[in-house]
């Protein structure tokens, strides 16, 4: 395993759309490496997930890590999911709004309102398919991922960019905006 290099807002790695993969590649011993180290550079930076352009990869592949509340909300039997080819349904037009990080965009926060409730259809680190569905803050983690498979980022999504703000500006004048009520880790 190898902890890997972020990139950084800028980059244009972060802004190309990411390709399908097919199940065979997903148990590929390059693709499991992809993986294992993604895991171990999202541990290293402290994220609560990680999309695969952010390593410079331009593949359908996310890992979205869940706190014991989530899990147990969501039934999995796992904290750590991994999501290849995710396609995202919306179920609920009705937004919610939350100051999200991002570790290409290191030190800063934004304001980004989003659905609420979606649907994400993928193929598991087996390929096998699975489908889940997440609201509240879990539905802006996996929105914030499989936007960056997209070649969107966070920052394109803040409306008012008067809430746009260093983290440290964050915690002293927004962060009881914050539905959240707290900083969560970046993404
Ligand atoms: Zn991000």
């Amino acid at each position: 395993m190898a902890i890997r290099k972020i990139a950084r807002l800028g980059h244009p790695v972060l802004r190309k759309k990411c390709r399908e993969v097919t199940r065979e590649e997903i148990s590929s011993p390059e693709m499991r490496r992809l993986v294992k180290d993604m895991i171990e550079t999202m541990h290293e930076y402290g994220g609560v997930g990680l999309a695969a352009p952010q390593v410079h990869e331009n593949v359908k592949l996310a890992i979205i890590e869940y706190d014991d509340e989530q899990q147990a909300e969501l039934g999995a039997s796992q904290p750590l999911l991994v999501i290849w080819n995710a396609r995202v349904k919306v179920l609920d037009e009705a937004t919610s709004g939350f100051w999200e990080g991002c570790l290409s965009v290191p030190g800063m926060r934004g304001y980004v309102e989003r659905p609420s409730k979606i649907e994400v259809s993928y193929l598991d680190e087996r390929g096998k398919p699975q489908t889940l569905v997440a609201s509240g803050f879990l539905a802006t983690v996996f929105q914030h991922e499989l936007d960056h498979l997209d070649g969107v980022l966070y920052v394109d999504k803040i409306a008012d960019k008067t809430k746009f703000a260093f983290g440290e500006e964050y915690a002293r004048y927004h962060v009881e905006e914050d539905e959240q009520g707290e900083a969560a880790p970046p993404e």
